[in-house]
């Protein structure tokens, strides 16, 4: 099974039955090293646990979080580590219905960020929903947009994934959590 279907197939038991997780034996099992099948880049939002929606136990997923899953150095480094030295071959970058990052960002538009920091974040988005609103479309197309915008910038900025996705050993995908329904979807 490839390594995107064994997250959907994850997500499928979190909506219907999630497995019980044996977590003494699952610590037993990766004291001594961890080699995670996936790398999930996601948002920060409480009410996107990557762990619980792809029904995955201790070891399984590397999870990078940020608001916004916007893609900072720092996420880059960690994301890097995991396809470099864990070999991961999966990089999902899982953005989500009604994030309140995207929302600031398209709130915000062109005015000044209160803080540095906060100005970072929106200058990670802004683009994307730039891009929505000369499209006329909606705030949830702008999520769409900075999934794929995030993808790309992990491709761009990082030389070691650019390396190992051109030799066939990572693949960068964009999904897109519901947070009412539950259900993860691929964002093409
Ligand atoms: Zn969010």
């Amino acid at each position: 099974m490839g390594e995107l279907e064994r997250l959907m197939e994850g997500n499928g038991r979190y909506l219907s039955a999630p497995s019980q997780k044996d977590f003494v034996k699952m610590r037993s099992e990766t004291a001594n090293g961890q080699s995670p099948f996936a790398i999930v880049l996601t948002c920060s939002d409480s009410r996107v646990p990557p762990e619980h929606i792809f029904d995955a136990g201790i070891g399984e997923i590397f999870v990078v979080r940020t608001a916004g899953n916007a893609l900072d150095s720092i996420a880059l480094a960690s994301i890097e580590y995991a396809a470099e030295h864990l070999h991961c071959p999966l990089i999902a970058v899982m953005g989500h219905e009604k994030c309140g990052a995207v929302k600031a960002a398209w709130e915000a538009g062109e005015a000044p960020a209160p803080t540095k920091s906060l100005a970072k974040l929106m200058k990670a988005i802004a683009p994307s929903v730039g891009k929505a609103k000369k499209k006329g479309a909606d705030m949830e197309s702008a999520a769409n947009f900075n999934i794929k915008a995030q993808m790309r910038a992990i491709l761009r900025k990082s030389p070691i994934c650019k390396h190992l996705a051109s030799e066939g050993k990572l693949t960068v995908v964009g999904l897109k959590y519901s947070i009412e329904s539950g259900k993860v979807e691929q964002v093409k």
